[in-house]
């Protein structure tokens, strides 16, 4: 059989649905997305990610905020099809056997982007080889080498032993599935009859790759010490086998020897290292960053390679609440086929925008009492704050100075925060974070309540964006490289207020769709002050916001309106995916 896709998508991640738990944030949000609005639009895609039988992780926190984990229990079967083909990769000489599970997403007019996800948990296995899939970014570099060549190099073969002959395109979403352009390049060989790679097979291979980077600091790209892929030579064996025969500007990329510091050192600390975007970018002939910003820090970081930038979004249908999608399908007919219409809102009379926010707002709150007991009120303005917990998104920057928030909420006017996000497991960093903003919850009891939410996932993400008033995001600029929550909060007419860094550097226009902290960093200065930041957070609450939701309802509904219509009909991924198909596809 024969399929007529003709763009092959990688992801290590991607979120499909809440049950699937396949995801671990922003990333595969994305690619999740991405394939939807792909279907929508008849984009002929298929995409590859691994299976995560044990998910990322379920997250249990205490009455204190710390984090434990559990696998996260799924039924494979109940979601995915069994495919018949299987085929091997080679880890350390074993054979490893793989099988691909099918998922499709179907787009507004039934269109299906299949999606398939790579599984070792094969009884022919070695134990330790059935595990491979089992856990998200669970284990050490080995195992993540592992999981990364059964992704690039496993996902190419299964897509050809389906039968996918015709792709012309792979587009890796992040360095993760760089190992596909070994396959790609090990296919040119055989198919050209050769026993070495050369500048032949290298342009056959770049025509047809295409690299979406998303981190803007180095220390977030994958590489691994030479030592550890050298184990692994048997799927690499033309390059290795024949190094000094490769293209001399290509080997000194993939491979960064010792001589190569001059060029990227914090990128090659230890010398003798494998780094998946030197791969990526080298075997690419397009490639790109998640926001113009990001485009940016980018081309500094890698100043040799034309780098462009697409903007991300969200999935228009996916990320608005029901009453919301009610409110839409009754005033703007089409919106789901055509998000740009989305700025037909403005036609919406302020009160039918206002009650049908109050309902997502009620469904919220009735969660988060449910929960925690928080007992917050429908007419106390509600900030949301939920993201994976890392150190530079500054998930208690509102907590610098507790005393000025409570005569805040006691002056100006009452205020209630709901937060939630995961902790990477050994991320004990994050873990405190979580600890402090429990901490804070308590120091500010009664005069603000503070809910934490425990398992932060795409259908939590949905209730939070949705049924706060405000957004906020607090990143450390340039740490943001897009960021989407504050997209999906627009779409719902839920105005951000944020730093200026990754996305809202394009989507904050001043009082129109949301708020900004602080002022945009210049190149090369990473260097930020939290406590201008959160002096600057506290007089946007003080002066601007909090008056206006209680005593301007009509200004506050300005930017209610404005991020529906101006950020709403524009952030979504739709415009992302049409811009891939033009810019990159074509
Ligand atoms: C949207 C989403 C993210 C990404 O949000 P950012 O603003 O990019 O940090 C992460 N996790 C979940 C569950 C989400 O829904």
């Amino acid at each position: 059989m024969t399929h007529n896709h003709f763009i092959a998508y990688f992801s290590m991640e991607i979120a499909l649905e809440p049950d699937i738990p396949t995801y671990s944030g922003g990333l595969g949000v994305l690619a999740g997305d991405t394939i939807r609005s792909a279907a929508d639009l008849k984009v002929p895609l298929v995409a590859f990610s691994l299976l995560h039988r044990k998910g990322y992780f379920y997250q249990h926190l205490d009455p204190r905020g710390n984090q434990t984990e559990e696998p996260v229990v799924w039924a494979v079967n109940d979601f995915l099809t069994e495919m018949e083909p299987r085929v091997q990769v080679i880890i350390e000489g074993r054979e490893v056997l793989l099988r691909a599970w099918k998922y499709e997403v179907k787009g507004v007019s039934g269109f299906v982007v299949p999606v398939y996800l790579v599984d070792t948990d094969l009884p022919e296995n070695s134990d330790w080889d059935r595990r491979l899939t089992d856990h998200l970014y669970g284990g050490d570099d080995w195992y993540r080498l592992c999981q990364e060549i059964v992704l690039g190099i496993g996902g190419v073969r299964l897509l050809r032993a389906l039968g996918y002959r015709q792709v012309n395109r792979f587009h890796m979403n992040e360095g993760h599935a760089a190992f596909l352009t070994i396959e790609l390049l090990n296919e040119e060989v055989e198919k050209n009859g050769k026993s070495v790679i050369g500048q032949k097979e290298i342009e056959a291979v770049r025509e047809k790759c295409i690299f979406t980077t998303h981190t803007p600091v180095p220390a977030g790209h994958d590489q691994f010490p030479l030592e550890l892929v050298e184990k692994m030579t048997d799927n690499l064996q033309y390059v290795m086998d024949h190094q000094d025969m490769f293209a001399v500007d290509v080997q000194q990329h993939i491979f960064q020897y010792k001589g190569d510091f001059v060029r990227m050192p914090e990128l090659a600390p230890q010398g003798v290292r494998l780094n998946m975007t030197y791969l990526a970018l080298n075997l690419s002939n397009y490639v790109n960053g998640v926001a113009k910003k990001h485009g940016e820090v980018s081309r500094l970081m890698f100043a040799d390679y034309p780098i462009d930038a697409i903007t991300n979004g969200v999935h228009a249908a996916t990320w608005t609440t029901e009453p919301m999608q009610v409110l839409f399908d009754r005033h703007i007919p089409g919106w789901r086929e055509d998000n740009f219409s989305l700025r037909y809102v403005l036609n919406i009379p302020a009160a039918e925008l206002w009650d049908t926010h109050q309902k997502a707002k009620q469904e919220l709150l009735s969660y988060v009492n449910h929960q925690t007991n928080a007992g917050m009120d429908k007419d106390v303005l509600t900030l949301g704050f939920a993201r994976r917990v890392a150190t530079y998104k500054r998930a208690d920057l509102l907590f610098s100075d507790l005393e000025r928030l409570r005569r805040l909420a006691r002056e100006v006017g009452p205020l209630q925060l709901i937060y939630a996000g995961k902790a990477h497991p050994r991320d004990t960093h994050g873990k405190d974070l979580i600890r402090r903003i429990f901490q804070a919850g308590q120091a500010l009891s009664p005069d603000i309540k503070v809910a934490y939410l425990a398992n932060y996932d795409t259908w939590l993400g949905r209730l939070l964006t949705g049924g706060v008033d405000v957004w906020l995001n607090t990143p450390q600029p340039p740490n943001e490289a897009s960021g989407t929550s504050g997209m999906k909060a627009a779409m719902n007419g839920v105005p951000s207020l944020s730093s200026l860094d990754g996305w809202w550097l394009e989507g904050c226009i001043e009082n129109f769709t949301g708020w900004s902290i602080g002022s945009p960093v210049v190149h090369g200065t990473e260097r930020h002050d939290c406590a201008e930041d959160a002096d600057c957070l506290y007089t946007k609450l003080e002066k601007i916001i909090v008056p206006r939701y209680y005593q301007d309802r009509e200004g506050f509904l300005q930017a209610m309106y404005g991020a529906i219509a101006i950020n709403g009909s524009f952030f979504n991924t739709q415009r992302m995916v049409q811009q891939y198909v033009v810019k990159a596809y074509l």
